[in-house]
């Protein structure tokens, strides 16, 4: 069977999410609470009841109108897990196919240990074990890199020393169910869309702060990957000739200007916080008025600033959305970052609201577990076999019928 691509695919995972985090809901409530037309829902639901991911329920009471025949999914027994990779610890989050979370956990982990592959392995295991009794969907991984392709899920990431590492086959051989990876900007983009702010546009920017920077462009309501997965790795935008060393190994990266590691080398160099004091100790001082602090944060801001205003300047999306644990300090960022966002669009786009999530690891395990609940549906180029392997646990049926 051809799948329906772009805006028609997430509007179907959409659908999901809603049903499952409504309970119910008929035909009309959909329509307009994913702003999309009655014509349109209405296909949209005959395939998904074609497909048996959801069932009609009984009329809805009548309140003067017409009563309407409500749909719910067709099973809320399936859970996801979804994981968010970071140099010294995982996330995890377990949800329903909604993106409800049930539960959520998180691991110390050490990306350059030789064993980090095997060590992944065990702790992935250990918190899938914890709930036998409902049916595993699959995983989603979100990594700080780049990721071929979500269903084969080969990693580069700088940030974690990793290369060429083939992190979706293993996992998936070692769990035996589906896995997709993605890059964890890329991921959070997906929650984004069917679950926060980008709900309501098909046309955003997700910018993320903190040890690296990162962005993920949704258009046309689909993420873009570019030809190997890497695209919206804005941390490795040339910023400055001959700059400070990136962990890319190149000089002058946006990144290796404002990224956490940089930020703290300048406080310490300052003398501003003890030589193995971190970010918390410098947010701290900025929390307390200490101007020097405040002036890092800022000075950070501008170059933020021009280069998220780069990017809107190619991409015109309809909102900016700046998220990632660097968002903990926004205020301080916040001076120089309006200010040079600003100064730098043309008059035209001057006033695109930006808005700032203090989303934290579970928001970005989340969005790892959105790659596998939408893995039917959305970026099914990407998502390949493993995306056939998933919508095959959704609906029972043989894995090779689906998909054709
Ligand atoms: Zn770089």
């Amino acid at each position: 069977m051809a799948r329906p691509s772009g805006n028609a695919d997430v509007t179907r995972s959409a659908i999901l999410a809603f049903l499952g985090t409504s309970g119910s809901a008929s035909r009309a409530d959909l329509a307009r609470a994913l702003e999309v037309s009655p014509a349109l829902m209405t296909q949209l639901v005959k395939d998904l009841l074609a497909d048996g991911l959801v069932r009609e329920l009984a009329m809805s009471p009548s309140s003067g109108g017409r009563p309407a025949r409500m749909l719910g999914l067709a099973t809320a027994a399936g859970r996801v897990v979804g994981m968010k990779v970071s140099k010294d610890h995982v996330a995890f989050v377990e949800t329903e196919l909604s993106g409800q979370v049930v539960r959520a956990d998180s691991r110390a982990f050490d990306a350059s240990s030789v064993t980090s592959l095997s060590d992944l392995v065990a702790l992935v295991k250990s918190f899938v074990d914890q709930d036998r009794n409902t049916p595993l969907l699959g995983v989603g991984v979100g990594v700080p890199g780049s990721v071929d392709a979500q269903g084969s899920g080969v990693v580069d990431s700088s940030l974690l020393g990793w290369r060429q590492v083939p992190l979706g086959a293993v996992l998936s051989r070692e769990l035996h169910v589906p896995v997709l990876v993605e890059n964890n900007v890329n991921a959070l983009a997906v929650a984004e869309r069917l679950y926060g702010s980008g709900r309501k546009h098909s046309e955003f920017l997700v910018v993320t702060i903190g040890e690296g920077v990162g962005a993920g462009f949704v258009t046309g309501g689909a993420v873009v990957r570019g030809s190997r997965g890497g695209a919206g790795e804005i941390g490795h935008i040339p910023a400055v000739i001959d700059g400070p060393l990136c962990t890319c190994g190149n000089h002058g990266c946006i990144e290796a200007l404002i990224g956490e590691r940089a930020l703290v080398e300048h406080a310490r160099e300052s003398g501003l916080i003890a030589p193995d004091a971190t970010i918390t100790a410098l947010q701290e001082h900025a929390d307390a008025g200490d101007p020097l602090a405040q002036d890092i944060f800022r000075g950070a801001g501008q170059p933020l600033g021009r280069t998220v205003a780069g990017l809107v300047q190619i991409l015109d999306p309809e909102i900016v959305i700046v998220s990632g644990e660097g968002t903990r300090a926004w205020r301080h960022w916040a001076p120089g970052f309006e200010r040079s966002f600003r100064a730098a669009l043309t008059a035209d786009r001057r006033s695109i609201p930006v808005i700032v999530e203090s989303w934290d690891d579970e928001a970005w395990a989340r969005g790892a577990a959105a790659l596998v609940a939408s893995a039917p549906f959305y970026s099914e180029e990407s998502s390949g076999e493993q995306g056939r392997r998933v919508r095959a646990r959704l609906t029972n049926v043989p894995a090779e019928v689906v998909g054709q």
